[in-house]
């Protein structure tokens, strides 16, 4: 049996939510400290590479694609953090375990369902309470600070890719200060950059180690997310070890319930993965 959620009434649910109940928005102080400090960790690398490394560089072929490449991984690594952050995550509607929505969805006298007694909704399978969102989450994964979102059915995709290009752009970063420290080393710390050798050195060591930091640990999340999609199971689901109570779908089914049809859109944090149904799969344990 398959149910999809039907609002009773037409005013818009503001929880979580900003402008005007439009955009998807967690109001958690700790959240947004780890969301603007990975804007200014990214600021902190931009400066770095345009100012000590690229712009200053005397070979304009090897500065121009460079700057290309890091400016289009930076700017990709952004627009897929603040989607990540600003989309819905797939929050099942608060209070909607009344006696009206459950006859609604077909629920006959004496069936059971989960009901979540946090938020008073009636929880689908595979759905999860986050305590920082005060919500249910549908499929939902973990909930992420740097992003101040949880990860779940509706935004994964977005943080996957988050994932990806912060790992890329750190891989990108680590080999141009490697290569910059080399160039410094053989000139001497002469003309190496337009800042004095100790200031270079400082903003050369803070980059590598922000790069190689990030590269580690953003790899090993996008590992820990392409695992969880490949065997259909997320990262709650896998932490308390549960019973598949789910039918597992076939691995190119599960991608492409995270990322939609293939196509270059995968790559772009700007298209909504197209499903042929957003409701298909939900079933409510009965
Ligand atoms: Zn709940
Ligand atoms: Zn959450």
């Amino acid at each position: 049996m398959d149910y999809s959620y039907v609002p009773l009434h037409s005013s818009i649910d503001i929880h979580n939510r900003c402008c005007g109940g439009r955009i998807w928005c967690v109001k958690d102080i700790c959240g947004f400290v780890c969301a603007f400090l990975t804007w200014g960790l990214l600021l902190f690398a931009e400066f770095v590479v345009m100012r000590v490394i690229l712009l200053p560089c005397p070979y304009p072929v090897f500065s121009s694609i460079n700057i290309v490449i890091f400016q289009t991984l930076a700017f990709l690594a952004f627009s897929s953090h603040l989607r990540t952050m600003l989309s819905d995550p797939g929050a099942v509607p608060r209070g909607n375990a009344t006696k009206e929505m459950i006859q609604q969805m077909g629920y006959r006298e004496g069936q059971m369902f989960f009901k979540c007694p946090k938020c008073c909704s009636i929880k689908p399978d595979r759905a999860h309470h986050c305590s920082v969102c005060q919500r249910c989450i549908r499929k939902m994964d973990h909930h992420c600070p740097w992003v101040n979102n949880c990860v779940g059915e509706s935004n994964q995709k977005y943080f996957v890719l988050f994932t990806f290009y912060i790992a890329s752009i750190s891989a990108h970063s680590l080999f141009l200060v490697i290569n910059q420290f080399t160039i410094c080393i053989k000139h001497e710390w002469r003309e190496c950059s337009p800042y004095s050798p100790p200031a270079t050195v400082f903003l050369l060591l803070f980059l590598t180690f922000e790069a190689l930091l990030f590269a580690v640990f953003t790899m090993i999340m996008l590992f820990t997310q392409l695992s969880a999609i490949w065997n259909d199971e997320t990262g709650i689901e896998q932490l308390k070890k549960e019973e598949a109570r789910w039918m597992r779908k076939s691995r190119w089914k599960s991608i492409q319930s995270v990322f939609g049809r293939f196509s270059l859109g995968w790559f772009s944090p700007f298209t909504k993965p197209s499903f042929k149904s957003k409701f298909e799969g939900h079933f409510y344990s009965v």
